[in-house]
């Protein structure tokens, strides 16, 4: 069944044309970003079901990382980061009504400037030209993806996969960038035919009804459907890697050097926490992702266990095709320190969370609460979360992230944030700290009731030459 399909598909709009022979001084690049991902998930991560054959040959050959991070849990900040190597408190693309500013630089336009021949194949409406990302494409494609139809899966990986190799075929004297994003893997996880029974019996139209975040944290999931979602979950990953084995078998027809960057905008929840989706909280089963770096131009098969982060991948790209762009994030081929911090932000669906990621624990606030918590790295599944009793731990978040809020001190009375977008109404009531968030919001009613007081963790130069090294402050 698998071979009739994949045989089928090779006989896209795209038909047995093949790509042109390429430039053999300068590697095409093909960056892959599987919505909602999870790197367990994966063969090559050491999934028991056959999901991945594809990636797993390509990270049998290159470089697979172990530690690799998003900053947020949710599509839009997750792929700004991506493309710009700017973590989501710098760009600022953090809530869907904002778009991708127009002065911040994206890998795409380097690569465009210094001859490479740009295409974006995408299709959730948060990775399209309505938030700004076709800047630096020759060619953008996000099949005009509506809110309205966005989680229908309209637009399936055959489609992008399609359109893409129609484009590349097209190229004639140029170096490719292929920016592939696909969104199948994303709920509600309705893998298409034969993929849909590939792992479990065939699902019935009430067995495969995805419902929503907080359905599931208060109809928690029985084994049979737990079972079931996993399946399709799978299913659908074995669907996206036959079409991306498509792109690998076009470009070895062509016999031209390419360089892969796979990854993910961010994981998902699979009830560890009660919730089925992502976008709320700052879990590792939501915030590990895979990468996968392989082909023209990465050294030997090798498992890297340093921390990275999606804030990575544009350096790696741009490095990939020997094109300078800089940015925050590095080239993950290169020598990297073990245990960098990394710092993870969520506003989204009414949450209100920071997150910094140290060699020694994970940290979080949640703004919506005031509450403060440290989770252990060995405690995979966080549930021994306990309150964060260190005023040092504290000052470091804040002093790692709060340059670019407004920590204006103790809450005396309740408050509320009015902000841009989705926290306008939040609550703040009781002690803790209280922040402005997104940086230009403004803060009035009740907030003015606030005693005035320093910043609740200041930076001193001694604090701000440490984050100099570490490469926060630029
Ligand atoms: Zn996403």
């Amino acid at each position: 069944m698998v071979m009739v399909l994949l045989m089928a598909c090779s006989c896209g709009p795209s038909g047995m044309i093949a790509l042109s022979s390429g430039d053999p001084d300068r590697p095409d690049v093909i960056l892959v970003s599987i919505d909602s991902l999870r790197p367990d998930h994966l063969g090559a991560y050491g999934h028991t079901e056959a999901t991945s054959p594809f990636l797993d040959r390509l990270a049998g050959s290159g470089q697979r990382f172990t530690e690799a991070r998003s900053h947020s849990p949710w599509t839009l900040p997750s792929h700004v980061t991506m493309l710009s190597g700017r973590g989501p408190l710098e760009h600022e693309v953090i809530e869907d009504t904002r778009r991708i500013p127009a002065d911040l630089p994206l890998v795409q336009e380097a690569l465009a400037r210094s001859g490479y021949a740009t295409g974006g194949f995408v299709s959730t409406i948060y990775v399209s030209d309505t938030y700004g990302f076709a800047r630096g494409f020759d060619r953008f494609e996000d099949f005009d993806i509506t809110k309205a139809t966005n989680l229908q899966h309209a637009v399936r990986a055959e489609q992008v996969i399609d359109d893409a190799l129609a484009w590349a075929k097209s190229i004639k004297d140029k170096p490719i960038f292929l920016f592939v994003h696909l969104y199948d893997v994303h709920y509600p996880y309705l893998p298409p035919e034969p993929w849909n029974f590939q792992f479990d019996k065939l699902g019935t139209r009430k067995s495969t009804r995805y419902r929503n975040y907080q359905y599931y944290l208060d109809n928690p999931v029985k084994a049979a459907r737990w079972k079931h979602l996993n399946a399709q979950y799978d299913e659908s990953i074995a669907y996206a890697d036959a079409n991306l084995s498509r792109l690998e078998a076009a470009w070895a027809r062509a016999g031209r050097k390419v360089s892969w960057v796979v990854t993910a905008d961010h994981g998902e929840e699979l009830g560890e926490h009660g919730g089925w989706g992502h976008g709320h909280t700052l879990h590792p089963e939501v915030m590990r992702v895979p990468l996968i770096v392989s082909g023209d131009g990465v050294p030997g098969a090798a498992v890297r266990a340093e921390r990275v982060g999606g804030i990575d991948v544009a350096a790696t790209v741009a490095a990939l095709a020997g094109v300078p762009f800089p940015c925050s994030g590095l080239d993950v081929r290169a020598a990297l320190p073990p245990a960098r911090d990394l710092v993870f932000e969520t506003s989204r669906f009414d949450s209100a969370r920071l997150g910094l990621l140290t060699a020694e624990a994970r940290l979080e606030l949640d703004l919506a609460t005031g509450r403060a918590t440290t989770f252990d790295l060995g405690d995979l599944g966080e549930r021994a979360g306990a309150p964060l009793v260190s005023p040092e731990q504290l000052a470091r978040v804040w002093a790692t992230v709060g340059e670019r809020w407004s920590a204006t001190g103790p809450v005396v009375s309740s408050g509320w944030i009015h902000a841009a977008g989705a926290l306008q109404g939040h609550a703040f009531s009781g002690p803790g700290p209280f922040a402005v968030y997104p940086p230009d919001a403004t803060v009035d009613g009740l907030a003015a009731r606030l005693t005035p007081a320093p910043p609740f963790a200041e930076v001193s130069d001694q604090t701000r030459q440490q984050l100099e090294a570490l490469g926060y402050e630029q």
